[in-house]
C-alpha cells in the first residue's frame, strides 16, 4: 500500500488536477493506493476570507462568488478533457457546499464572531470538493474509487484548529472498518474527528500530516507527497534560485527543516512516519519522472554536512531578565508555564549562562497574549524590581542551518555567522539544539533574503555573485566592461558569476539586476533611459536583495569620489583608479575606511598608483608584516617617464612633449601632467598608506617646467610657447650628463616629507634606466635596504589599468575562494 498526497499546488487548475489523476491511476495499476487531497490552489485562503469578511462586514457575497467561479472553471476544464466525466455529481456537491457556506455566513454575521468548531468546518470545505471531483474523474476513466471520511477514521485530540491525531486509536478504526480493496481510497486532507465526533482541522497546511497519519495507520510501504517542486531543496527555491535538490534526508533532518520553516512539508508530518519507519518521498507532480527526495532512517548519500537553510518570520523575541532570575529554581518553568497556559507556542529558547535572562521567540500574533500572561504571572516580581520590564523585540526572524553532519564537522557555526556579518545582518540571539543537528540565529526580519543568500553561497559553495556597477565607461571603464565580457564564461565555469548590473556615463545610466547583456553594451549606453542617481542604484540593490554589489568608479570625478562613503555605508564594495577620494582631506580618508569596516565592505584602489602594477597590495602586505617605510622614490607618471627619457636621448623638451601628446601618453592638456599634481596625488596615497598623516597641500611640488614658466592660455598657445623651456632643460641635461647622471621627474618620501621634483640620478639609482613610459617605485624599508624593493613596469594605459581593476574586483571575493 502506498499513500499519495497531492497538495493544493498540484490541484490548482484542470490540467494539474488531471495530471494528479494520471499519477494516481498509474500507481493504482501497480498496487493498492490511498490518496490524500488538499483543497485546490488558494481555496482555503478564500474560505478564510469568507469568514473574515463576514465578521468585518456581515456578508461575503463576493468571496463566495469568487469560490464558485474557481470551482466552475476547474469543472469546465475537466469536462473539456474527460469524455465520461459526470459533471452533475460534482455540481451538486459544490451547490450543497456553497449553500451550507451561506448559512454559516448568516450565523456568523448574527453572532459577529466565528466559533472554532464552525471555523474548522468552513475552512475544510475545499478538500471535500477536491475528493468528490477526483472520484468522478477516476471513475470516468474506469478506475474504481471510494471516499474515506477522516472524521470517523482519524481520532484527534486538542482544539478544533490544531488537533493531533491518535495513531493507535485511528489504526484500530481502520482495522475495524477496512477500506475496500481494488479501489483508490480518497481521503480529504487537513481534517479528523474528535471524541465528540466533531470535525477538527490539523493546522494550516495540515494535509501533509493527514497523509503521514494515514500511511502510519495503514502501515503503508511509502508515503508520497506530491507537490510543485522536485523535492526538498537546500533552501526555498523561490528565494535562492540555485538551491540544491537533496536526494535524501533523515527523519530528524526533515523534522528540523520543516519545523524551522521549509514549507514544503508540514512540521507534524514526520513523527508518524518515523515511528513506523515508513519512507517518505517528496515528488513533483509537474515532473513525475524526477527522483524526488527520500526521507528515511539516515541522512543518505548527499554527502553534505548541512542539508538545508530555512527561515521563519513574523516572530517576536521576548527577554525576561532581572536580578531575581539568578539561581532561582523554577523560574524558567514559571515563564514557560505562563506561555503554555496562555496557549502561546514557543519557537526557540536561549538562556544566558549568567542565568540573568531568558529569551525566547514567539509568533508575532501571540505577543499580546504573552504580554498579559507574563504580567499576570510575575506581577509581584515586576513591582519589586526583581524582574526588569519584559522586553519585546518585534519583527525578528530565525535563520536555521540543518544537517546531521554538523555534529562531527567543525567551523560551520563560524562560517554561518561570518556569512551573516558579511551582509551586515545583526544577530539578536543564537541557539543550538543539543542534537547539534540545527543551529539558529535570530535576526531582524527585513534581512532574511540577504541572510539566506549569503549563507547559501558560503555554506553550499554554490555560485558566488559579483554584481558590478561601472561608473564612467570611457577608456579604462570601457576596457573593463570588455574584459568582463570576455571573461564571464570562464569565470562562470568556476561558479563565479560576474554580472554588470549598471553602466553609468555622463549621459545617464542603464540598469538591470539580472546583468546587462554585454555584447552591444556601447549601443545601450549611447542613449541611456535614465539619468544617474545613486538612490536608484541603492534601491535596485535593496529590492533584489543583491548581496555583493560593487561600485567601480572609472571617472576622475571629485563629485563621485565624494560619495564613496555613502556607497560603502549602503553596502557596496568600492573599487577605483580615481585618485580623488584618497587624496581628499585626511578626515575623509579616515571616514572611508571607517565606513568600509562598518559594513565589512572593501574599498580597493590598487590602480591609483602604478596602474596595473601591484603597488598598494604589496605595500600593505609589507606593512602588515611589521615592515616600515623609511624612504621612497619613484617615477609615477608614464608621460613624464617618456618625456624625461627622451631628454637624455638628445630630444628637446618641447619636441618630447609634442611626441608624447600625439601618442596619447599625456592628458589632452599636457599641463595636467607637467604641473606635477598627478604625481603629487600618487605620492600622497603612498605616504598615507605608510601611515603618514598628510594633506595634499603638504606635498612640495616642483612642476616639470622651468621655474616661473608662463603656463597660461589655451593648450595650443601653451604648446607653441613650450620651446622657450628647451634651453633650460638642455642646460640641466648637459650638466647632469657631465656627472654621469640623467634627469628624471620623481616623487620622493623622505623624513616625513613628500616632494615631487626634477632630479638628476646616477647609474646606481633604480630610476636611471626608467624611460619610455615605464614606471618604477623604489621602497626603502627596514627589511629592504640598502637595496630597495623595486616594482617596475608600464604604469599607465587602459588595458593594464582595467586589468588591475578587474584584479581588485576578484579580490572582493578573496576569502571565499580561499585565495
Ligand atoms: P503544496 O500545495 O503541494 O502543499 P506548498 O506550497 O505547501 O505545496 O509547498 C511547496 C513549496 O514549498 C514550494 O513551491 C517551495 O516554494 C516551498 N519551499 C520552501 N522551502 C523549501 C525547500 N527547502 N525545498 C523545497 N521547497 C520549499
Ligand atoms: N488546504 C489546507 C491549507 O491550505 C491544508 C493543506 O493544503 O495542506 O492549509
Ligand atoms: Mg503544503
Amino acid at each position: 500500500m502506498r499513500v499519495l498526497k497531492f497538495g493544493g499546488s498540484s490541484l490548482a487548475d484542470a490540467s494539474r488536477f488531471l495530471r494528479a489523476a494520471d499519477i494516481i491511476a498509474n500507481n493504482a495499476q501497480q498496487e493498492e493506493v490511498a490518496v490524500v487531497l488538499s483543497a485546490p490552489g488558494k481555496v482555503t485562503n478564500k474560505l478564510v476570507a469568507v469568514i473574515d469578511n463576514t465578521i468585518a462586514h456581515g456578508e461575503a457575497d463576493r468571496q463566495i462568488e469568487d469560490l464558485e467561479s474557481v470551482f466552475k472553471s476547474l469543472f469546465d476544464g475537466i469536462e473539456a478533457e474527460v469524455a465520461d466525466f459526470s459533471r452533475q455529481a460534482v455540481e451538486q456537491k459544490l451547490h450543497s457546499t456553497l449553500s451550507q457556506l451561506k448559512q454559516y455566513v448568516h450565523g456568523i454575521a448574527l453572532l459577529g464572531l466565528c466559533p472554532d468548531n464552525v471555523y474548522a468546518r468552513i475552512i475544510s470545505k475545499g478538500e471535500r470538493v477536491s475528493i468528490a471531483l477526483m472520484k468522478s474523474v477516476l471513475e470516468a476513466r474506469g478506475q474504481a474509487a471510494s471516499l474515506i471520511d477522516p472524521v470517523s477514521y482519524l481520532f484527534a485530540k486538542g482544539d478544533h484548529l490544531e488537533a493531533m491525531v491518535d495513531i493507535d486509536v485511528s489504526t484500530a478504526n481502520f482495522k475495524r472498518n477496512p477500506l475496500p480493496e481494488g479501489h483508490v481510497n480518497i481521503m480529504p486532507g487537513f481534517t479528523a474527528g474528535n471524541e465528540k465526533g466533531e470535525l477538527v482541522t490539523l493546522g494550516r497546511n495540515g494535509s501533509d500530516y493527514s497523509a503521514a497519519v494515514l500511511a502510519a495507520c495503514l502501515r503503508a510501504e511509502c508515503c508520497e507527497i506530491w507537490t510543485d517542486v522536485d523535492g526538498v531543496y537546500s533552501c526555498d527555491p523561490r528565494v535562492v534560485p540555485d538551491a540544491r535538490l537533496l536526494k535524501s534526508l533523515s527523519y530528524q533532518e526533515a523534522m528540523e527543516l520543516s519545523y524551522f520553516g521549509a514549507s514544503v512539508l508540514h512540521p507534524k508530518t514526520i513523527a508518524p512516519i518515523a515511528q513506523f519507519h515508513i519512507p517518505c518521498l517528496i515528488k513533483n507532480s509537474f515532473n513525475p519522472q524526477g527522483a524526488g527526495t527520500l526521507i528515511g532512517q539516515d541522512t543518505g548519500e548527499d554527502n553534505l554536512d548541512i542539508k538545508g537553510i530555512t527561515t521563519l518570520d513574523k516572530l517576536t523575541m521576548v527577554n525576561v531578565s532581572g536580578p531575581g532570575m539568578k539561581g532561582m529554581v523554577g523560574m524558567a518553568s514559571r515563564v514557560f508555564g505562563a506561555m503554555s497556559s496562555a496557549g502561546v507556542s514557543i519557537v526557540l529558547i536561549t538562556q544566558s549562562s549568567s542565568e540573568y535572562s531568558i529569551s525566547f521567540c514567539i509568533e508575532a500574533q501571540d505577543k499580546q497574549a504573552a504580554e498579559q500572561a507574563l504580567q499576570d504571572a510575575f506581577e509581584l516580581e515586576l513591582k519589586d524590581g526583581l524582574l526588569e520590564p519584559v522586553e519585546y523585540i518585534d519583527d525578528v526572524a530565525i535563520v536555521t542551518l540543518v544537517g546531521d553532519g554538523m555534529r562531527t564537522s567543525k567551523g560551520i557555526a563560524s562560517l554561518f555567522f561570518t556569512s551573516l556579518a558579511e551582509v551586515n545582518v545583526n544577530i539578536v540571539a543564537i541557539a543550538q539544539g543539543s542534537s547539534e543537528r540545527a543551529i539558529s540565529a535570530v535576526i531582524p526580519a527585513d534581512s532574511i533574503s540577504e541572510a539566506i543568500k549569503a549563507c547559501h553561497e558560503n555554506l553550499f559553495n554554490s555560485k558566488h555573485y559579483l554584481d558590478v556597477f561601472v561608473i564612467g565607461v570611457g577608456g579604462v571603464g570601457g576596457e573593463l566592461v570588455d574584459q568582463i565580457n570576455r571573461q564571464q564564461a570562464k569565470l562562470a565555469a568556476q561558479d563565479i558569476e560576474v554580472r554588470v548590473c549598471g553602466l553609468v556615463n555622463s549621459r545617464g545610466m542603464v540598469l538591470d539586476h539580472n546583468g546587462i547583456a554585454l555584447d552591444n553594451w556601447r549601443d545601450l549606453v549611447s542613449d541611456p533611459a535614465q539619468g544617474f542617481s545613486l538612490a536608484s542604484i541603492i534601491q535596485l540593490v535593496k529590492r533584489h536583495h543583491i548581496i555583493n554589489p560593487v561600485i567601480v568608479d572609472c571617472t576622475s570625478d571629485q563629485a563621485i569620489a565624494d560619495q564613496y562613503v555613502d556607497f560603502l555605508s549602503a553596502g557596496f564594495h568600492v573599487i577605483t583608479p580615481n585618485k580623488k577620494a584618497n587624496t581628499a582631506s585626511m578626515d575623509y580618508y579616515h571616514q572611508l575606511r571607517q565606513a568600509a569596516r562598518g559594513t565589512r565592505r572593501k574599498f580597493m584602489y590598487d590602480t591609483t598608483v602604478g596602474a596595473g602594477l601591484p603597488v598598494i597590495e604589496n605595500l600593505q602586505n609589507l606593512l602588515a608584516a611589521g615592515d616600515e617605510l623609511e624612504r621612497f622614490n619613484g617615477i609615477l607618471s608614464g608621460s613624464l617617464s617618456f618625456i624625461f627619457g627622451k631628454l637624455d636621448e638628445g630630444m628637446s623638451f618641447s619636441e618630447a612633449t609634442k611626441v608624447a601628446r600625439s601618442n596619447g601618453f599625456t592628458e589632452p592638456d599636457p599641463r595636467d601632467d607637467l604641473s606635477g599634481m598627478d604625481v603629487a596625488r600618487k605620492l600622497l596615497i603612498l605616504a598615507r598608506e605608510a601611515g603618514m598623516q598628510l594633506e595634499l597641500d603638504d606635498v612640495v611640488v616642483d612642476q616639470a617646467l622651468p621655474p616661473g614658466f608662463d603656463a597660461s592660455g589655451d593648450v595650443e598657445s601653451f604648446m607653441a610657447r613650450l620651446s622657450e623651456a628647451d634651453a633650460y632643460f638642455g642646460e640641466l641635461t648637459a650638466k647632469a650628463a657631465e656627472e654621469g647622471k640623467v634627469l628624471r621627474y620623481v616623487g620622493e618620501i623622505d623624513n616625513g616629507q613628500c616632494q615631487v621634483k626634477i632630479a638628476a640620478v646616477d647609474g646606481d639609482d633604480p630610476m636611471f634606466k626608467i624611460k619610455d613610459g615605464e614606471n618604477a617605485l623604489a621602497f626603502y624599508s627596514r627589511y629592504y635596504q640598502p637595496i630597495p624593493l623595486v616594482l617596475r613596469g608600464y604604469g599607465a594605459g587602459n588595458e593594464v589599468t582595467a586589468a588591475g581593476v578587474f584584479a581588485d574586483l576578484m579580490r572582493t571575493l578573496g576569502w571565499k575562494l580561499g585565495v
